[in-house]
């Protein structure tokens, strides 16, 4: 069993079609795979249309962008088969998309200020299939231009933290979100917590913290985690009775060595989270979205 619980369509920063990713797994052999936009639900229907074509298990869910309530900086929440319909969630899920939106002009602005022309017409005809935009649509309008080579450069030199056309946008405060999914019926994963540049930041009383609002697991083998990383995770993940997931945050030809599968989560994890997904429906009286076919 191949189980890939981590990826993005052209709905937000990945490549693909929504129908083409999970059409894509399916020839891959994948036997499940999650579709997780940053901050959309936007390609949940093309997703499940192709899961019923393929035959492959489809577990919808959502990369929400979130911020631990004390400290600034990103942390990205994975919340699996929320009832997309829950109005409180589909409400904060606009604001988070507003403030991306906000943000585009005034990234915009920075460049100009350092000698970088570009326009928000450049940057729609990147993003035009997105619901949710970001600095990757600005990294590929800048790589049209032909002022980098690709999105890492686009990155290391203008858009990332401490760079010169860095600026900060609106995240939800992570017990916001955690209780939000609860409510909506879903199950929540904190994603890569450990990417390199924050080795150990959300530490483990951080972490029980989170588990103690609602947290369902913890994404342990993601391409961001080096050897050291994993072990102390999986060892925190233990600790906590929380789940251990692994996937591979595919972005189609947006990022390089997150191909399909090329992390996995193992069988009993999986089985573990779907059981903490059905939970929640129950306990929230929501009905919970997406598609478990051969189980
Ligand atoms: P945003 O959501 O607009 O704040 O941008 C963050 C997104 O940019 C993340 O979800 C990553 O997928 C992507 N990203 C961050 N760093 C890089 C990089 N060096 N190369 C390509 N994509 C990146
Ligand atoms: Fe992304
Ligand atoms: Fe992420
Ligand atoms: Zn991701």
């Amino acid at each position: 069993m191949t189980i890939d619980l981590h990826t993005h369509s052209y709905r937000s920063d990945g490549t693909d079609a929504p129908g083409d990713l999970v059409r894509a797994a399916g020839r891959q052999g994948l036997s499940v795979v999650a579709l997780t936009d940053h901050d959309t639900t936007a390609g949940w229907v093309e997703a499940e249309q192709a899961a019923i074509d393929v035959g492959i298990d489809l577990v919808l869910g959502i990369e929400m962008s979130c911020r631990l309530p004390d400290r600034a900086g990103s942390v990205h929440l994975l919340a699996y088969r929320p009832d997309p319909d829950y109005r409180p969630l589909a409400d904060e899920l606009t604001r988070i998309v507003a403030g991306r939106d906000d943000r585009t002009p005034r990234i915009l602005e920075r460049l100009a200020e350092h000698g970088v022309d570009l326009t928000l017409a450049d940057v729609q005809a990147v993003s035009g299939k997105a619901s949710a935009a970001g600095r990757p649509h600005i990294a590929d309008a800048l790589v049209a231009r032909g002022v980098v080579a690709d999105r890492d450069e686009a990155f290391a030199r203008f858009l990332g933290p401490g760079g010169p056309a860095y600026v900060p946008r609106y995240a939800t405060p992570l017990p916001d979100a955690l209780r939000l999914v609860a409510e909506a019926g879903g199950a929540t994963v904190v994603a890569h917590p450990w990417s390199d540049h924050r080795y150990g930041e959300i530490d483990e009383d951080a972490l029980g913290r989170l588990a103690d609002l609602g947290l369902a697991g913890i994404e342990v083998d993601h391409r961001d985690h080096g050897p050291e990383a994993r072990r102390r995770l999986r060892a925190i993940a233990g600790d906590l009775g929380l789940v251990v997931t692994g996937s591979s945050d595919y972005h189609g030809t947006g990022k390089v060595d997150h191909e399909l599968g090329c992390e996995t989560t193992a069988p009993e994890e999986y089985d573990a989270l779907m059981a903490r997904c059905d939970e929640a429906a129950a306990w929230a009286g929501r009905p919970a979205p997406g598609i478990v076919t051969s189980r």
